[in-house]
């Protein structure tokens, strides 16, 4: 048989495959058979290259790394819900739906609403083309190659379905699975994710789509838009989409008047429990497109939807003990410890109490019975006292550090307490370590945040420096080390010498230095010792450095004991000088030009721009002001710019303009 027919009939049995296990919940071969076929495609695909289809069933393993995802305008805008907490809330809604269609009967779509993150996927031809996240509802975020992992989700339609449209649905991390990923991270010592909405949300925007393939997510679908769609009604919509291939809960329910639509809050506000993942109330949309037209949208939601949103669940427990974190900066949150309960589908222990106001405020004590609410936040919180355990006094919160014993001081205006010790807390070290290593700044393979603290314990580290003298021979007899792991955070550690200046500067843990600004400051001063001789007057002459960023990197520079730990990470041949690379593009056709990016673009990313602007030789600013020579500009440049260019007469020019420019 011809090889090419092999490869098509096999992604298309594959898809079938996929299909009957992950939306049917009904496979009909066994995993190894499935695996044999998938190896058998892929080998194939390996030898014939020529065949390479970016929707094969192969490419749901993932393994593209995605830097920057790339802004994308929404065709059609991605709306809210108006939300609604009551019986006469929807009566409300639909007095104003029949004034607008003036007392026509109403059919009414109900759905569950998923709590997930939002997606906008296109099919073009019935092949799934590109996926782009909620963002603002005008412009969202390319995350086509990880969405293609959700096995779910199908890559290639079946039956007859319009040329082109856009579905949306929620991304969803079923409680399952969830709950199988945080087992994984405790039994490494890690911290668990907080809750399965964030950790959904989050995979989205993982660089390595490896990664988001062997997450469990799950995308759920409610919604198509496009032209000539073939129904003309909600309901019919999901059926639709149901028959091509999509997940669509079979729970959403047609409902005659709004007594039914009642009915169905009622029995899911109680059923919802049972359901393998999380929902955080009903969507109710009026079924007919015809009305829906005639309704329209308000500037921020359709007026033919509404969300109504189960009550969030709500449960007493004893404050068992108030504790205090320190964080790496030296600021201390207060945490309630709590008899564990079990509140929306998790046991919790721990709520924030966020400052000594709160505690205040809430009058609580150590024996209260307290109300715990988890709302959509990652952390539940308390929301008052429901009994009076047996402490007769008032709170009293903590005057000295509990890890260091440094009387706490607090700022005129702000809320938090904060242990001044910076050289001296424990916690605030090993903060500043586990920052020193973390992803964006020196990115040390081999090296999490427990270990970190494991080597601060055992006199093993006393700054992020001494991670350059750590010999394998040291990190061996630690817990959980072995010979292997042990060499892996040596060569780690050793690799970490290469990570550019920006990095590192940002990596040091200097005050209000995040990555942008240690960026900005290491290309303007190229080396760390120009950087530490720099004047106040000279460092907020750099653009977009303010007083607050100068006096901190000023007095970082002073102290004695960081001169000391960068001239130790200096000998270890740790990068403090920007290593200009050879653009062979580069030309000074820009020279001593100024330009100003606004809007999204077609050709360029908005880095992209920016650099190819630097490459030719001009500057990039960010306010447009007298100085500016061009603005280039993209689509749905801000109002605000486009009037201050033209007012100051600066040239407004295309990213083809620009491409000319630059030849
Ligand atoms: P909100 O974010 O509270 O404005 O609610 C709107 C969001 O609810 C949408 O952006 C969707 O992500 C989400 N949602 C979940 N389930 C549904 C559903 N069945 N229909 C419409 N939106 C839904
Ligand atoms: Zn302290």
């Amino acid at each position: 048989m011809d090889i090419h027919k092999t490869i098509i009939s096999l992604r298309e049995e594959l898809n079938q495959h996929n299909h009957n296990y992950y939306v049917l919940d009904n496979p009909t071969i066994s995993d190894f058979e499935f695996d044999q076929k998938l190896k058998q495609l892929q080998d194939l695909e390996v030898k014939h290259p020529e065949y390479f289809d970016a929707n094969s069933p192969t490419q749901r393993v993932g393994g593209t790394i995605t830097k920057n995802f790339q802004t994308v305008v929404h065709t059609n805008r991605m709306y809210s819900l108006d939300n609604s907490y009551s019986v006469e809330d929807l009566q409300d809604w639909e007095v104003r739906l029949q004034k607008v269609l003036g007392n026509v009967p109403l059919q009414y779509t109900c759905e569950l609403k998923y709590d997930g993150a939002s997606i906008s996927i296109t099919y073009e031809n019935g092949k799934l083309t590109r996926a782009v996240t909620r963002g603002d509802g005008l412009q969202g975020d390319d995350v086509t190659n990880n969405i293609k992992t959700i096995k779910s989700i199908p890559l290639q339609l079946n039956g007859i379905f319009p040329e082109r449209f856009d579905i949306r649905g929620e991304i969803i991390l079923p409680l399952a699975g969830f709950e199988k990923m945080n087992q994984e991270l405790i039994d490494i010592g890690e911290t668990p994710y907080s809750n399965p909405r964030n950790t959904a949300s989050g995979s989205l925007k993982l660089q390595d789509s490896a990664e988001v393939a062997k997450r469990p997510l799950d995308c759920l679908l409610y919604f198509i838009i496009g032209n000539d769609l073939p129904f003309n009604s909600q309901f019919e919509g999901l059926e639709a989409a149901r028959k091509w291939g999509f997940k669509v809960p079979n729970q959403s329910k047609l409902a005659n008047n709004l007594e039914e639509v009642i009915a169905f809050i009622n029995y899911w506000d109680v059923h919802r429990h049972d359901l393998p993942y999380e929902t955080d109330g009903v969507v109710i949309k009026v079924n007919d497109f015809d009305h829906q037209q005639e309704l329209g949208y308000t500037a921020k939601s359709p007026r033919w939807a509404i969300a109504y949103k189960f009550k969030s669940e709500q449960v007493t427990t004893t404050l068992n003990e108030i504790t205090y974190q320190v964080g790496r900066t030296g600021a201390i949150t207060p945490v309630a410890n709590l008899e564990p309960v079990q509140l929306a589908g998790t046991i919790v222990k721990r709520a924030s109490l966020h400052n000594a106001d709160q505690i205040e405020k809430l009058d609580i004590r150590v024996g209260d019975e307290v109300f715990v609410e988890k709302g959509g936040e990652i952390i539940p919180k308390i929301i008052g006292v429901a009994k009076r355990g047996s402490e007769l006094e008032s709170t009293v919160y903590i005057t000295h550090c509990p890890d260091c014993n440094t009387l706490l001081t607090r700022k005129e205006g702000e809320a938090q307490h904060y242990c001044p010790n910076f050289y001296g807390c424990p916690p605030q070290i090993i903060g500043r370590i586990q920052h020193y290593i973390s992803r964006k700044a020196m990115d040390i393979e081999g090296l999490g945040g427990e270990t970190v603290t494991l080597l601060f314990n055992n006199h093993l580290l006393k700054d992020y420096s001494d991670l350059y003298e750590l010999t394998i021979d040291q990190v061996m007899p630690l817990d959980r080390m072995a010979q292997k792991s042990a060499e892996n955070l040596v060569n780690g550690i050793e690799k970490s010498k290469e990570v550019p200046f920006e990095r590192v500067l940002f990596a040091l843990g200097i005050r209000y230095v995040g990555e942008t600004v240690a960026k900005k400051l290491a290309k303007h001063y190229k080396t760390i010792d120009a950087l530490r001789n720099a004047t106040m007057m000279d460092l907020i002459l750099v653009d977009e450095i303010g007083d607050r960023i100068a006096q901190s990197v000023i007095e970082f520079f002073e102290n004695e004991n960081n001169q000391r730990i960068i001239e130790r990470l200096k000998s270890f041949g740790v990068q403090f000088e920007i290593v200009e690379k050879h653009n062979p593009n580069a030309t000074d056709i820009l020279k001593d030009k100024v330009f100003v990016v606004s809007g999204v673009f077609e050709k360029f990313s908005r880095d992209d721009l920016k650099k190819a602007i630097e490459d030719n030789g001009g500057k990039v600013g960010s306010s447009i002001s007298s100085k500016t020579h061009y603005v280039v500009a993209g689509d749905n440049m801000g109002p605000a710019k486009l009037e201050k260019a033209n007012q100051l007469g600066v040239p407004i020019i295309s990213e083809d303009d620009f491409m000319d420019l630059i030849g």
